[in-house]
């Protein structure tokens, strides 16, 4: 790490602060139009802030309790892609409405068939004058049932090499002949859906990109990370950290245990690496240098990372852990814990596997060769890799 943080009267942190003392409780338009959303986007939707300025962004409004809209899918995948590659009315159309929380966005890019392997998408896309008609089926949809629109990814040449074929579009999720069918994960919520598509029609105009371009923007969707000094909670930032873990032992009395404060101890070393393998990601941005395969690193250590916190946590919950929720008694409350139990084998799961992240790692890092290559397509792992 070799960046100083900006001193306290740094002037763009003046400016914030002024922001915030005329708008104390900001609506999630006032934050979009003000740049803050998404500080690091162009305006008007945000302020070009390089990566120390958003990093102040971020610190000013955390210290005045400020949240963002939370529209992940919209504001971290769709809106990066359609300013990369979107039309001037796409983006005129979608952007602060994205940013601002008031429509939310969903991804329709896995399939049956199609995740790690997702140029191998069996969706269709035909042309029909002005439109698209569109037949298929998406999984592991999250909010689909919330959202407004979706960023779709479908083969609308389905004569060439499997990643040459494919167009990306934005698919209104109100559309005719879409059905959204609910998947009950096994923490007993509803996140996911399967999406199935009938004969749905989609406007040219909501085409992002070239005909047959979509592989490449979709590598521009998955490639998106904002530069951000917290990392949060150990489940893909939501949830409970190792630190919340050390905690609760310290406040219920200590650890007695050798090999669970072993534990502990390993806990808190994978942890701090996490945050230092964070800085110095941070440190290449400031530089100016494009993620590279750390990113597949860091990913696969704070995947398992924190899959081992919940085990731990479970495992120092003893019989109470059996239980959803118990506050009774004195003993603590484990409603956090169990859920994040009970989620954690996601994490090495969603956005890329983590045996796909250890093939970039082993391809790009060790110089190994390079995955078995199916009918000369491509993987997700080559999206993955920018
Ligand atoms: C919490 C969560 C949210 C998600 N949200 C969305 C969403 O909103 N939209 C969306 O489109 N998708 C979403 N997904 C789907 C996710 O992207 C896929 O689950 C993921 O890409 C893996 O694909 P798959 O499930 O088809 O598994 P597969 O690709 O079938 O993999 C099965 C197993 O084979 C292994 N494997 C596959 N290929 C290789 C290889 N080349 N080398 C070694 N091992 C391999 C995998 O690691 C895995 O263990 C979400 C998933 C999760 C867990």
């Amino acid at each position: 790490m070799d960046f100083d943080f900006p001193p306290h009267d740094d002037p763009r942190r003046l400016v914030v602060r002024a922001w915030l003392a005329e708008h104390p409780e900001p609506t999630g338009r006032a934050l979009a139009e003000a740049g803050y959303v998404a500080p690091h986007w162009p305006a008007p939707w945000g302020l070009d802030a390089d990566p120390i300025h958003q990093i102040i962004v971020d610190e000013e409004l955390a210290a005045a309790g400020v949240k963002r809209p939370s529209n992940q899918i919209g504001i971290g995948w769709a809106g990066p892609t359609i300013l990369h590659a979107g039309t001037q009315e796409q983006k005129e159309r979608y952007l602060f409405p994205l940013l601002a929380g008031e429509e939310i966005w969903c991804q329709l890019f896995s399939e049956p068939g199609a995740g790690s392997d997702l140029a191998n998408l069996g969706t269709r896309a035909v042309r029909d004058g002005d439109e698209w008609v569109v037949n298929g089926q998406k999984i592991w949809t999250s909010l689909a049932h919330h959202s407004a629109f979706g960023i779709l990814i479908a083969r609308t040449d389905p004569d060439v090499a499997k990643h040459q074929g494919i167009t990306y579009f934005i698919c209104p999720m109100d559309a005719e002949g879409i059905e959204i069918r609910p998947i009950i994960e096994m923490t007993g919520g509803h996140t996911f859906n399967e999406v199935f598509l009938t004969d749905v029609r989609i406007p040219d105009a909501n085409r992002v990109g070239d005909v047959h371009g979509g592989w490449s923007l979709a590598k521009v969707t998955l490639g998106n990370e904002r530069v951000s000094l917290s990392s949060g909670g150990a489940l893909w930032g939501m949830g409970p950290a190792a630190s919340d873990l050390l905690d609760e032992v310290r406040g219920g009395g200590g650890c007695d245990d050798p090999v669970r404060r072993d534990h502990l101890a390993q806990l808190h070393i994978e942890a701090e690496l996490l945050r230092l393998i964070r800085l110095r990601t941070v440190t290449a941005r400031i530089r100016g240098e494009q993620p590279g395969p750390e990113a597949s690193i860091r990913k696969i250590l704070a995947d398992e990372h924190g899959q081992r916190i919940m085990e731990l946590a479970k495992d120092l919950a003893g019989p109470h852990g059996m239980l959803e929720h118990q506050r009774a008694g004195g003993a603590p409350d484990l409603w956090g814990w169990h859920w994040g139990y009970l989620f954690s084998p996601a994490l090495t799961v969603g956005g890329g596997t983590g045996d796909v992240q250890r093939n970039i790692v082993a391809e790009r890092v060790l110089g190994l060769p390079h995955d078995i290559d199916v009918e000369a397509g491509r993987s997700w792992a080559d999206a993955r890799r920018g």
